[in-house]
């Protein structure tokens, strides 16, 4: 049943007694009908409602029906507003074409069957309302996206901040330990000024330090000139001073030629053509584009099919969908595909061009810049995610201070391989996640068993190591022996199971003579880890 909810209609005649004839027939609730006497009285009444239908006489005195109807197609505001003809007289062929042409959409005679009216003014008026549903879901997908946009750009711009303020973090970190050692190195260029000799070495290491200090600060300010430009809102960041290569995906010549004769006069863009999927292909493997604009309808082929194909392939080249008229639905569903955007074929010029081929590509570079940074941080991190233990980056390199600190100060380190017995089993038997259970709970009794000073890691798999600072052997294995203890005591639970592990363990204290190298002193507890294994398991086994 047609909802006829705040929908206009108007009623043109001269004489009254027809208007209300008219009126009494159409009136139905939720239907304003207006009624005008005159052409003019139409005319300025169109221009101020929205009307769903015009039902007019013919024959009017100043200004006749035909006349009223041509000046309503000749404005903008009135032109669409369909409209019926309704007439006594001019029943001849000629009339009616003349009707016709000056822009009617129907002719009806009187008298008036009431059923053939009201059938066809109930169609006009659902027509309508469907015009205006459109309209209402259009303006609501439009506002959608524009919000869509705006939250992308804050996200965009709210994760570069986040990523930063950590890589500030991981900074200052990663240069404490080569700070540390440029300051170690003065204090002992004091201390030895007389040992011309030592006053060498110190120098080389606070060099080496330096250096280290300046690689880092370096690294972090071609972060960020080249990665991190801020995010100013509006999309002239990009600026076309490089030409920008652009491919059309369009398999229709005229719509190419529109595209190119749109574009020739555009510097900054150099434009390209593939007229199907496989040389669309075979163009992007061969040369570097900087947008692609995408017709949906390509051939046998869509703009979603290529999208589909795209997406696994990991090609970061911003897309811009064409769409045809209106098809809105169909543009949000591209964009969540993987579209950076979309334009519909109607709007197509050189600005909306411009603008979009700029926002697609600022989009596509923000992007990749969060990306990449991840990645950085994740290179400059120093925790293990499953155990969030110090991983073995951060490890080796404490490791490497503690032993230049013992070399230089004489002062002693131990250093402890452990790994879990037979943790292999626990994987086949119950699962990986059982397994990466034990590995948590591993972690947690690693850290309360050991000293705040000492640096527990996480070195590989199922593999942890220690560093146990100013401790020699003998109270290197003692805390090893204890932590041996409580790990063979401790039950894991999961699902149901309880399970218990051991762990063997090997230890290796700096001694200056027999550990010369770092590697030495690495290879050596690996060693002792060897022998606990080898002699049964579940021990500390401990090089002296
Ligand atoms: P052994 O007593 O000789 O050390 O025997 P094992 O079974 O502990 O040693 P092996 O090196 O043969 O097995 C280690 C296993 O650890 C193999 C690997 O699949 C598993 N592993 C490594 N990393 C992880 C992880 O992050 N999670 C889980 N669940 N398993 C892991
Ligand atoms: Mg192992
Ligand atoms: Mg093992």
């Amino acid at each position: 049943m047609i909802q006829r909810k705040d929908i206009n209609i108007l009623l043109v005649d001269d004489r009254s007694e027809n208007l209300f004839a008219l009126e009494k027939l159409l009136k139905t609730p939720g239907l304003n009908i207006v009624k005008a006497s005159s052409g003019n009285e139409a005319l300025s009444l169109a221009l101020e409602y929205d009307f769903a239908l015009v039902l007019m006489d013919v024959q009017m005195p100043d200004m006749d029906g035909f006349e009223t109807a041509e000046l309503m197609r000749g404005a903008e505001e009135t032109k669409h507003v369909p409209i019926i003809f309704v007439t006594a007289i001019n029943k001849e062929q000629k009339h009616v074409f003349k009707g016709y042409e000056s822009g009617a959409v129907d002719y009806l005679f009187k008298p008036l069957d009431p059923d053939i009216l009201l059938a066809k003014v109930n169609m006009f008026l659902e027509l309508h309302r469907q015009k205006l549903a459109l309209k209402q879901a259009n303006e609501s997908l439009g506002e959608a996206n524009r919000k869509i946009l705006e939250q992308q750009k804050s996200l965009v711009e709210e994760e570069r901040l986040k990523v930063l303020l950590q890589m500030a973090g991981a900074t200052a970190h990663e240069l404490n330990s080569p700070l540390m050692g440029l300051i170690g190195s003065i204090e002992m260029m004091e201390l030895e000024r007389d040992n011309l000799d030592q006053l060498y070495i110190h120098a080389d290491n606070a060099k080496k330090a330096g250096e280290r200090i300046s690689e880092i600060v370096n690294r972090m300010q071609n972060i960020r000139r080249d990665e991190t430009v801020p995010y100013t809102g509006d999309f002239q960041i990009i600026q076309f001073d490089q030409k920008v290569k652009v491919l059309s995906v369009e398999d229709n010549v005229a719509d190419f030629a529109r595209l190119k004769e749109i574009l020739d006069t555009e510097e900054s863009i150099e434009l390209h053509h593939a007229h199907d999927l496989k040389t669309t292909f075979s163009e992007l493997e061969a040369n570097s584009y900087d947008v692609i604009l995408l017709d949906h309808v390509l051939g046998e082929n869509t703009g979603e099919d290529f999208l589909k194909e795209v997406a696994p392939k990991g090609i970061e080249i911003p897309i811009i969908v064409i769409t045809g008229q209106g098809d809105e639905i169909l543009a949000s569903r591209m964009i969540r595909a993987g579209a950076s955007g979309y334009i519909p074929k109607r709007e197509l010029s050189r600005s909306i061009l411009i603008r979009e081929i700029q926002q697609a590509m600022e989009k596509t570079r923000l992007q990749k810049e969060v990306r990449l940074v991840q990645q950085k941080l994740a290179d400059m991190s120093t925790r293990d995610g499953l155990t969030n233990l110090f991983n073995r980056r951060y490890f080796n390199e404490v490791l490497e201070r503690e032993f230049s600190r013992s070399e230089r100060y004489g002062t002693t380190f131990s250093l402890c391989m452990m790994d879990l017995d037979f943790f292999k089993n626990v994987n086949d038997t119950h699962g990986h996640p059982a397994g990466d259970k034990v590995l948590k709970e591993t972690a947690r009794l690693l850290e309360s068993s050991f000293r705040k000073g000492d640096v527990v890691c996480r070195y590989g798999g199922e593999e942890f190591a220690a560093i146990l600072q100013r401790a020699d052997v003998e109270e290197a294995c003692i805390a090893c022996e204890a932590f041996r203890k409580a790990f063979e005591k401790h039950t894991i639970e999961h699902d149901g199971a309880r399970l218990q592990l051991t762990v063997s363990i090997g230890v290796q204290t700096y001694d200056k003579k027999r550990t010369k190298t770092l590697e030495d002193m690495i290879h050596s507890a690996d060693k002792a880890l060897y022998k606990a294994k080898n002699s049964g398991r579940n021990r500390v086994m401990g090089n002296i």
